[in-house]
């Protein structure tokens, strides 16, 4: 199967490792016959409860809807039992439905302990988060906290981006580091608390992207790594107040900063990517939206084009341009120029301070403050300059300042000598040299 989409036409690559998915929309009514001591877990709702499930279960799950707080449907000691299952020979079929849907999967085993809370979305409707695993993954450290883990996040994505459509999501204990279905997720067994978190909000997180906007991941790996890399943090320094957070955009940037001397620009596509360099569709996307939002256009004119650029493309396949063309048109604002220099170059930032002068050698006239723009990629300017008589003044320059040149001067107005000039000064900008960002004064 493979989609037809107005720019590509019929969509043929073949798939080859790296670069995952791209799939078009659809109802599926899908059904998984098993063994009859087997537990499925799907994409979607389960169809037939009354024939797959026992009356305890049935009332246990009804339970769990009405529950913020985690049920059990099969605890540790039922795991195996009679009790468990309404039959305990020939096969069971189990029947789920999930609408508007690029793709389904499921797992089953006789091995799954079986937790549910409720999911409650911004519109009022109510849905179901839920975990399976082994008993080797049991426990608060590890995934006994794992539908919290998803039902937060679900309710963080629904509140802050776009609601959730499904009713359903799922968590298996599996094989996989992380895999990623709509509704369903496939997270490492073995691990728990920071990395099951962020193993589980990131695998959730592509319900986003590219479930809800569906881009295609088959060419172009940062619009789905990389914009739910992005709302993951966001996730993580909000999930019960900063519990595994706080310190994720400082990762972000850090991460992208090893793949920001890449050779291969984000366009690139999986296939031809350096193995080494893959990272950056994450890391490197994120950083990116991080630093356009908070340095460049503000968190309020990006939220809202951000959010546009999902109500937009929600249920649709938007190519790169789209994304670019919605947030310019959001922000009002032409933003090509980072576009180009973030998406499609593999470009280096580096501001100087290149010089102080005083006003006819008196401090208390003014200084004139020369700055430089050393590589090709050109952001807006922070500057925080320090005074002799103790002022600290922090200065904010557009970007339109690098239009013209590669310096800028600009007058600060000083009533005593400077002591320092200072070029970012809270690490913001992903600058290759701070050595040159610091002017001091004798
Ligand atoms: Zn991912």
């Amino acid at each position: 199967m493979c989609v037809y989409d107005a720019v590509q036409g019929w969509n043929t690559l073949p798939y080859m490792g790296l670069g995952e998915f791209y799939c078009e929309y659809g109802n599926f009514d899908y059904y998984v016959t098993v063994p009859a001591d087997m537990i499925v877990a799907g994409s979607g709702d389960l169809q037939n409860g009354v024939q797959v499930l026992t009356t305890t279960q049935k009332k246990r799950l009804e339970q769990a809807r009405t529950s913020d707080s985690t049920v059990f449907i099969i605890n540790e000691n039922e795991i195996g039992t009679a009790a468990t299952r309404p039959s305990q020979t020939g096969m069971h079929t189990w029947h789920f439905k999930m609408n508007n849907s690029r793709d389904v999967s499921w797992s089953a085993s006789k091995a799954f302990i079986w937790d549910a809370a409720r999911i409650n979305f911004p519109s009022g409707r109510k849905g179901i988060s839920m975990a399976v695993y082994p008993v080797e993954s049991k426990g608060y450290n590890a995934y006994g906290r794992a539908t919290q883990y998803l039902k937060q996040s679900v309710e963080f994505y629904s509140t802050n981006y776009y609601e959730y459509p499904w009713n359903s999501a799922v968590v298996v204990a599996g094989v996989a580091l992380g895999m990623e279905y709509p509704g369903i997720v496939f997270c490492s067994y073995k691990i728990g608390q920071a990395s099951l978190w962020h193993d589980v909000t990131h695998e959730i997180g592509h319900n986003w992207f590219p479930m809800i906007v569906g881009s295609n991941e088959r060419k172009y790996m940062w619009m789905d790594e990389g914009m739910n890399t992005f709302i993951n943090s966001y996730a993580s320094n909000w999930f019960n107040q900063g519990e595994y957070g706080d310190t994720t955009n400082r990762e972000i940037a850090q991460m992208s900063r090893s793949f920001r001397l890449s050779k291969d620009p984000l366009m690139t596509p999986p296939e031809s990517m350096g193995l080494n360099e893959y990272g950056q569709y994450y890391f490197k996307t994120a950083d990116a939206l991080i630093i356009l939002r908070n340095s460049v256009i503000g968190p309020q004119r990006f939220d809202y084009a951000f959010k546009t650029y999902i109500d937009r493309w929600a249920m649709k396949h938007p190519q790169p341009e789209d994304f670019f063309r919605t947030m310019n048109d959001a922000a009002g604002e032409d933003l090509n120029w980072f576009w180009k220099e973030w998406f499609y170059e593999n470009w280096k930032f580096d501001q100087s301070v290149k010089s102080v002068k005083y006003v006819d050698n008196n401090p208390a006239a003014g200084a004139f403050i020369t700055i430089e723009n050393l590589q090709e990629m050109a952001l807006p300017v922070i500057v925080k300059v320090t005074e002799q008589n103790g002022t600290t003044q922090i200065i904010k320059l557009p970007v339109d300042v690098w239009r013209r040149d590669s310096d800028w001067t600009f007058k600060y107005n000083s009533i005593s000598p400077l002591t320092s000039v200072v070029l970012d000064p809270n690490g913001e900008l992903p600058d290759i040299n701070r050595k040159n960002n610091t002017w001091e004064g004798k």
